[in-house]
């Protein structure tokens, strides 16, 4: 396959990251993200990745032709990126999907029914929803890592689970959860240790051996390869049911009858998404020649001034669930601002100042009541009102996240932005759009 040359690529790393955006003042200005934790921007090895893999696209697995033989090899290798990737065992098997989410439904669909799940209120609803067919008990939110680790031990102790299913690092705080600690518990309880790898892959180096995380999920999208794949990673689920049912899962079918094939195959029903399968395997193979603890350490520099700048803003508040300094932390602050609302916040950060962050509640609901001190009630009272068909003005927060294209001039921009909004307001005036719960300046 062709190799591009790279010195046509505008910048060394990532796609986009010298795009100019128009201010509501009428000025251009470089777009700044920060808002990585969504979604990453393409990397030019990935890219390239993509480029040269794309006049060889073919069918895969069942097709003879010399393209369909390439096509194969490389949407099987590319399995081979992602299980080093993760520090996989060889005998971990990786199911493509198209995402975090999915590969959690995948992974939930194959347990057996009624498989004793535990869980915490602070994940992501990817990591939440899947589990509550079976029979999952939430462990409390928690004050501190150790804290977490004594719930989980005391929990298990309690009553036995099968399966552990926490976050790696939370996409709403940043924090990284004590991975081999749990794994470790888990173990001597005799359940397994699932992660949901979407916020940690991105940030820190995996070792899923070591650490003995026994399946793990990751989206393509936030790893700097987002062509629509994602993975599941772990011990061979050969038994259980595909959550997908169609051609490709099977070794034979009648009219009454399915014996489906083993997995991976078992799980990838529908023609695969080739093309993700190689990104994401490129975005695997450049970020490990990286170096994942390069890339942590050259992040952490710009957190601490993240965070650091934020502390001085007035009226602001950085929500986290444990004392900064209790965890490490991948480069996330999720904040409120006195007198602002999220949506208006980020309508402000976005029209003046060029700033792309995300705000609301983030796929976390309860983690974010939590944060934000929402009693029960008030809960309550927000969920009727949504089930009666009305609009309330829900609660949330403005998150800020970094990524490999991140400078600490994007950081001094959001910092300035925000003291500037703090200390004098917006320069323009907003407008409620009340159906949508957005501003438009006026
Ligand atoms: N878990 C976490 C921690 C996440 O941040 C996300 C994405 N925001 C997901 C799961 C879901 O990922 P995806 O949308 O790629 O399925």
């Amino acid at each position: 396959m062709r190799q591009r040359n790279r010195s046509v690529i505008a910048h060394p790393h990532l796609l986009g990251d010298d795009v100019q955006v128009s201010c509501n003042d009428g000025t251009e200005r470089r777009y700044v993200n920060l808002d990585y934790a969504a979604s990453t921007p393409v990397m030019a090895e990935v890219w390239d990745a993509v480029e040269a893999f794309v006049p060889w696209c073919s069918s895969v697995h069942r097709g003879t032709g010399a393209k369909s033989r390439v096509s194969t090899a490389a949407f099987e290798d590319a399995r081979g990126d992602v299980a080093r990737f993760v520090g996989a065992r060889t005998s971990d098997t990786v199911v493509w999907v198209r995402n975090t989410t999915e590969a959690i439904n995948v992974l939930a669909t194959a347990l057996p029914a009624g498989t004793k799940v535990l869980s915490s209120g602070v994940e992501h609803h990817a990591n939440m929803l899947p589990w509550r067919r079976h029979d999952v008990r939430l462990l409390p939110f928690s004050n501190s890592p150790a804290d977490l680790i004594e719930a989980a031990s005391h929990e298990l102790r309690k009553q036995p689970a099968d399966l552990i299913a926490v976050t790696g690092a939370s996409n709403v705080t940043g924090e990284v959860w004590p991975i081999a600690e749990l794994s470790a518990i888990a173990h001597y309880h005799g359940a397994k240790l699932f992660v949901d790898a979407a916020q940690l892959a991105p940030h820190r180096a995996i070792d899923m051996k070591q650490t003995g995380i026994d399946y793990l999920a990751l989206s393509g999208h936030k790893l700097y390869a987002p062509f629509g794949a994602g993975a599941l990673v772990g011990a061979r689920l050969e038994h259980g049911d595909p959550l997908l049912h169609g051609g490709g899962a099977i070794k034979h079918v009648t009219l009454d009858d399915v014996l489906w094939a083993d997995a991976p195959d078992r799980h990838e029903a529908g023609s695969p998404n080739v093309i993700g399968a190689v990104a994401l395997g490129a975005a695997c193979r450049a970020l490990s020649a990286m170096g994942m603890d390069e890339l942590a350490r050259r992040e952490r520099a710009l957190a601490f001034r993240l965070w650091a700048g934020l502390a001085e803003i007035p009226g602001l508040q950085v929500h986290t669930l444990w004392r900064p300094g209790d965890t490490d932390r991948v480069g996330v602050a999720t904040f409120t601002l006195d007198g602002f609302r999220h949506p208006l916040l980020a309508a402000i950060l976005s029209a003046e100042h060029a700033i792309g962050v995300r705000h609301g509640c983030f796929c976390a609901h309860p983690l974010i009541a939590r944060l934000l001190d929402l009693d029960s009630r008030e809960e309550r009272r927000l969920t009727e009102m949504l089930r009666a068909g009305q609009k309330p003005l829900l609660p949330g927060a403005v998150r800020a996240s970094l990524g490999l294209g991140t400078t600490p001039e994007d950081i001094d921009r959001l910092l300035d932005a925000l003291m500037e909004i703090a200390v004098h307001g917006p320069r323009s005036r907003y407008k409620h759009d009340r159906e949508l719960d957005e501003y438009g300046a006026i």
